[in-house]
């Protein structure tokens, strides 16, 4: 059996440890989360960023636009917030409705306030390891990594979705560890027999039940970064969870695995934000 690995535990001593310092320093960080149209997925993602924020004393600020708002008034809207001396991070629900370039409003964003790390000086940055801000999503991967003690220096890791927010910087990171990365996508051909090499896998794709048993080695480390809607409407991975949680060394239970980590990554940046870029765990 696996040993299920808990980021929601894992997320809460992150928290815990941002909201420590935020009252050491007397900062007062904020983060303004600006959505656009009413996607309920979004709506309940600003809604959990919200109650983070509370949680570690993060100032936070919601800016809820129609969704016939127009792209100007929301380019608008970062610039003012760029300028805010209070608000130290800019985060811009994806996805936008229809008729917006969501990769125009990315580079709106003063790099400094990027706490998404999407930026193109940011990526950049991901690129050559030099970072500002961590993407949160990966860096959350890593943490558990090495929260479990799984040193990636060596391993074959395969990582499944090349999207620029979470397949390409998750193996940047995992490269700058060291180790063996490949990268799958929609057209991989033979997914299971590149999966099967895998001493960790890290799925990315939103697809329910796409990494089946036969497509995991016995002992592999199996990180889910999906989050699906079942057809119950429960939450579900792209990893069928009960037949591959018997053979992987360590699994990520979706939910409760790599989303509160992103989150808790969230929170850090918004903080190091306010630092200047100067506060690292
Ligand atoms: P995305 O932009 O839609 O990218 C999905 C990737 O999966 C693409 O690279 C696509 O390939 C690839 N893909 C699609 N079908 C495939 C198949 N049959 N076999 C192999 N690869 C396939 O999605 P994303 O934003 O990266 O998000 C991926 C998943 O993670 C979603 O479920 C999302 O909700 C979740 N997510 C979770 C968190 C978290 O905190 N846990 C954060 C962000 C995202 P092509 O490039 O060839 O199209």
């Amino acid at each position: 059996m696996a040993i299920i690995m808990d980021g929601k535990a894992l997320a809460g001593q992150l928290k815990a440890k941002v909201k420590a310092k935020i009252e050491q320093s007397g900062l007062k960080p904020g983060l303004a989360v600006v959505v656009v149209g009413d996607n309920p997925a979004s709506l309940v993602y600003v809604k959990n960023k919200k109650r983070d924020c509370a949680e570690c004393g993060i100032h936070s600020e919601e800016f809820a636009l129609a969704a016939d708002v127009g792209e100007d008034k929301l380019l608008a809207l970062v610039e003012e917030l760029n300028n805010r001396a209070d608000i130290h991070g800019i985060l811009v629900q994806f996805p936008l409705p229809a008729g917006y370039s969501e990769d125009k409003v990315i580079q709106a964003i003063c790099p400094n306030k990027d706490v998404d790390a999407f930026h193109a000086l940011n990526t950049g940055k991901i690129m050559s390891g030099n970072y500002t801000f961590l993407p949160c999503t990966p860096a959350g991967v890593m943490m558990l990594l090495d929260n479990y003690g799984i040193d990636p220096a060596g391993k074959h890791c395969v990582v499944v979705g090349r999207s620029n927010t979470v397949g390409k910087p998750q193996a940047m990171l995992l490269l700058h560890r060291d180790a063996t990365v490949t990268i799958c996508h929609s057209r991989t051909q033979d997914l299971g027999a590149m999966t099967r090499q895998a001493d960790i896998l890290v799925s990315a794709v939103g697809r329910v039940g796409l990494i089946t048993a036969d497509m995991v080695k016995p002992g592999a480390v199996v990180i889910d970064v999906a989050i699906n809607r079942g057809e119950d409407g429960k939450l579900r991975g792209d990893v069928d969870f009960a037949a591959v949680e018997p053979i992987a060394s360590h699994i990520t239970p979706v939910p409760g695995g790599v989303g509160p980590m992103t989150r808790a990554v969230l929170m850090e940046n918004t903080l190091r934000a306010a630092m200047g870029g100067q506060y690292g765990i």
